[in-house]
């Protein structure tokens, strides 16, 4: 065992964290969706969520046979949802091509979707105890100060830097404890704006700190700045304030999730409605422009609120989407993307 390694699991006895919903287990299936879920997201907000799912969903195979909808709407708020969507269909890859048992090796783990070189290891540790390097955000921070690694990981040359020093410093022996060791360690002490250095054991040998290097390491990804793409969001409403929704594409953005109709900007909303799904509407009336950011664009979205002026509203046109009337008040059954949701409780608030 090497000493940081030794350094890090004593640190780990006394202050790490050992009270979270998702420790004391063995069980890969509970590890693994706790795993997921904390990818780009904080613990805190991750609690809730995890336990609404296991109660939901308490194995591999519960999730196998859910319908989508359901897995979806369980994820509702938590973003990302490829995660979401993938965590269905490795369920399913478990239980069709695994027997419904956790596979034991790396490749096989990391043949399912959704799970990456870092998360199989993380899995494979915590649940088998096998010896697997992990490299989360966490433990990126904390190797590239200590050992000074510079450059974007986004590059392959240093990405395999960060993996041959992660594999180097993974012990032999307590892998599970290593693991979450390294990960509360970067999580809480050597923090992303703030890291503690004046309480760390590593100070005398952090590279980052002896040189003076905290703000610079580890190097950021160089900026791009983000795009802004804008929308109208069609809020259509009929006499039994039921409001028009379609289900998206299971791929790409908000994909298999229930959403409104979206139009260009200088589309005109009559046409488009009536060509796209036979909907006749009136009492047009804009509302106030909100943003919401994805990871690589801002979404400035117009909402715009209209009433179906056919009382039967059986009539209009099915696509190849999936469209319904829905009652707000089962809207809450479904999987919508956060904003969609937010711009819903305003308009039935109103
Ligand atoms: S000395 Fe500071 S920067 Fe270095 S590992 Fe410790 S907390 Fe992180």
């Amino acid at each position: 065992m090497t000493t940081f390694s030794d350094t890090i699991i004593d640190w780990h006895h006394q202050h790490g964290r050992h009270d979270l919903p998702w420790q004391g287990t063995t069980d890969p299936y509970k590890i693994w969706v706790s795993e997921i879920m904390l990818q780009q997201t904080q613990v805190t907000t991750v609690i809730p969520y995890y336990e609404r799912f296991l109660q939901r969903f308490p194995s591999v195979q519960t999730l196998a046979s859910a319908n989508i909808d359901e897995v979806l709407h369980l994820w509702t708020g938590l973003g990302y949802y490829a995660r979401g969507r993938n965590l269905h269909k490795a369920a399913q890859q478990i239980v069709n091509d695994f027997s419904g048992e956790f596979p034991r090796n790396l490749d096989d783990m990391m043949s399912l979707s959704g799970i990456g070189r870092s998360t199989a290891g993380a899995i494979l540790s915590f649940a088998f105890s096998l010896r697997h390097p992990i490299l989360d955000g966490n433990v990126k921070r904390v190797l590239s100060r200590v050992f000074g690694v510079e450059g974007w990981y986004g590059k392959s040359a240093v990405a395999e830097k960060f993996w041959l020093l992660a594999e180097e410093h993974t012990p032999n022996k307590k892998i599970a404890t290593y693991t979450q060791a390294i990960m509360d360690f970067g999580a809480t002490l050597c923090t992303r704006s703030k890291p503690s250095c004046a309480i760390c054991p590593l100070q005398k040998s952090c590279i980052a700190f002896t040189e003076n290097r905290i703000a610079e390491l580890p190097s950021k990804k160089p900026k791009k700045p983000i795009p802004v793409k804008t929308c109208q969001m069609i809020i259509i409403q009929n006499n039994h304030d039921h409001v028009f929704m379609l289900q998206r594409p299971p791929t790409g953005i908000w994909g298999g999730l229930w959403s409104l109709p979206q139009l260009e900007l200088d589309t005109d909303i009559k046409t488009s409605l009536s060509e796209d799904f036979g909907l006749s509407i009136d009492k047009i009336k804009i509302g106030q422009v909100f943003r919401h950011t994805f990871s690589h664009y801002h979404l400035d979205i117009q909402p715009v609120y209209a009433r179906f002026i056919d009382n039967d509203y059986s009539k209009n046109k099915i696509q190849d989407t999936a469209t319904a009337w829905i009652n707000f008040n089962k809207t809450v059954e479904l999987g919508l993307p956060a904003p969609i949701k937010k711009l819903l409780i305003a308009t039935n608030n109103k």
